[in-house]
């Protein structure tokens, strides 16, 4: 091992706070793959999360990796365990998480520099098994199916503990591969993608959330929200955004309680770190005012992902300026009402408008506006209508820093529009463009545009199935992954991966019809033609029982 790896690994781990691993061997090992940085990977929960879980099962030891912050620059990037410097290849168990669809291409990556075969099929029992979970291969596994032996469909708490169960008798009693896998089978929440499986796999639905919520068992300075505890308030979304998988993916609506986290952060660190709680979307029945005041924490930062705001009122303000929050995001989608309402966003120009006008006197500073292009019925003037909104943001309010990020729509599975299609490069660049142009006539408007390139390829790798084995042996094949090498693979695939982006009939086939999310997929038909007649569906409340995941 590198001299100057093993150097950055210390110095990471001398920085953390909080859980620490004492075990110092266990019956099985397992290595705990964030195909990402570092940085990003102590704040995802379910990552961090899951190897505190692991590493409270008997018998089992969970080490992590990560792939190297400067990756790019590392032509041949090796991982290495952050705990005892070990590679991949002396594990029993190589476990990924995958939040984000383009990080399929690291695990490719991952595999072939340590020399293990790509597919399960080429794995005989003396290389570590090849398990994977997270949001990105949860909603649609055909992408990579055949790499991994074992996937986990939905939440992981319960399952990592049955799964470490099921490793510990697999050792004691000797099993080869596909006597384990004939055990796991049955197990809801798990997919064995090589042997013949009652399908379509139900999705894994953790029902205790509510007095075990998810925190982060570690904070360090380098993390992106540097020495956070990130706390998991509430898990799925009570709107119905139509495009949006968390919100479809993690249902039914969950919320915990301030007291709990207290008592969960106690458990960690014996002091009590700033926290950072997480809610998707602000909701009214959540009595925001009384966590604060429950917390043992003077510190306590609201970190919301999305401002609805329909929902803001003076409590929310109150906890902005409290949290010393400079930077306010807010995720607009779309510059006209008449989109926003294809997209089930309610709210209105004016009441962004308005909640831009009430910042004043909050200490904010900048205003983060989300936008997506390509969007379901979207036209020129829903394009202008972005232009004409910021542009009246700025005169309401001269000195606010405002960024626009604009991203590329992308038809998720399970979704209403998981039957649309994708916009092709011409239409997103045009566009892009038109933005560009007249943006920069408005002052003190920084532009981030998504780049259509890497879009094109989450939109494929979101919505692909097993012809895709193809482009991952052409990967693994090569020595580092490239743009060069990308559009060498797209240039030879063209129909194949195209074919991925285009629109479906209501009785086709999909590739992510093997995972059963609970959701009914007449009622996924429905919200979308109630996107096209403009409709608003409610959010989720109690009793409810229409798109049948509560029952
Ligand atoms: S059944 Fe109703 S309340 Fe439950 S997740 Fe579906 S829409 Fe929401």
């Amino acid at each position: 091992m590198n001299w100057n790896i093993k150097k950055e690994i210390i110095s990471l781990r001398e920085k953390e706070k909080g859980f620490k691993l004492t075990k110092k061997g266990g019956d099985i090992s397992i290595l705990l793959i964030y195909p990402n940085k570092y940085s990003v990977s102590l704040n995802n929960l379910g990552y961090i999360g899951i190897y505190e879980i692991f590493n409270r099962c008997k018998g089992v030891i969970c080490e992590r990796a990560y792939i190297p912050e400067d990756w790019k620059k590392r032509k041949d990037f090796r991982v290495y365990s952050i705990e005892s410097f070990k590679s991949p290849s002396e594990f029993d168990v190589l476990a990924f998480s995958v939040s984000f669809e383009l990080d399929f291409l690291n695990v490719i990556y991952i595999l072939k520099n340590e020399n293990i075969p790509l597919f399960s099929y080429e794995r005989d029992d003396s290389y570590p098994l090849i398990v994977g979970g997270g949001i990105a291969l949860s909603a649609n596994p055909e992408s990579l199916a055949d790499v991994f032996d074992i996937l986990f469909i939905g939440e992981g708490e319960e399952l990592v503990r049955e799964f470490s169960d099921f490793l510990i008798l697999k050792k004691e009693k000797g099993l080869t591969k596909r006597e384990f896998f004939e055990l796991l089978k049955d197990i809801e929440g798990i997919y064995i993608p090589s042997i013949d499986q009652k399908l379509p796999i139900k999705r894994r639905i953790y029902l205790n959330f509510e007095n075990d919520p998810m925190v982060s068992p570690i904070i360090s300075e380098n993390a992106v929200f540097s020495n956070m505890a990130l706390c998991e308030l509430v898990r799925g979304c009570r709107y119905q955004c139509r495009f949006c998988l968390a919100g479809y993916f993690y249902r039914p609506y969950r919320s915990s309680s301030m007291e709990i986290i207290n008592k969960k952060l106690r458990n960690f660190y014996d002091f009590m770190p700033r926290i950072g709680i997480i809610v998707p979307a602000v909701d009214p029945s959540l009595n925001l005012k009384d966590f604060v005041n429950n917390s043992d924490n003077e510190e306590l930062v609201f970190s919301f992902s999305s401002l609805r705001l329909e929902d803001i009122n003076q409590d929310l303000l109150d906890l902005i300026k409290r949290s010393g929050q400079k930077t306010v995001t807010i995720a607009p989608e779309a510059g006209t009402d008449r989109l926003r309402r294809v997209l089930n966003k309610g709210f209105t120009n004016e009441d962004i408008l308005n909640f831009v006008d009430k910042l004043k006197g909050y200490g904010v500073q900048t205003l983060k506006l989300y936008f997506m292009l390509g969007l379901p019925t979207e036209s020129g003037e829903d394009i202008e209508g972005i232009y004409s909104l910021i542009k009246e943001i700025r005169s309401l309010n001269p000195k606010l820093e405002i960024t626009a990020s604009f991203s590329t729509f992308i038809p998720k599975p399970h979704t209403p529009f998981q039957w649309e299609s994708m916009k092709d490069k011409d239409y997103i660049v045009e566009k892009q463009r038109f933005l560009l142009k007249k943006l920069r006539e408005i002052k003190k408007v920084k532009i981030e545009m998504e780049d259509y390139f890497w879009s094109f390829w989450q939109g494929v790798f979101s919505r692909g199935d097993r012809n895709l084995n193809t482009l991952w042996r052409e990967v693994y094949e090569n020595k580092e992954i490239s743009v060069k090498i990308l559009n060498k693979i797209l240039r030879n695939n063209k129909d194949l991966l195209l074919g991925y982006l285009k629109e479906k009939g209501r009785s086709d086939k999909l590739s992510w019809d093997v995972i059963d999310t609970g959701v009914k997929r007449d009622y996924l038909w429905r919200e979308r033609e109630r996107a096209y007649e403009g409709k608003l569906t409610m959010a989720c409340s109690k009793n409810c029982k229409v798109c049948g995941v509560c029952i």
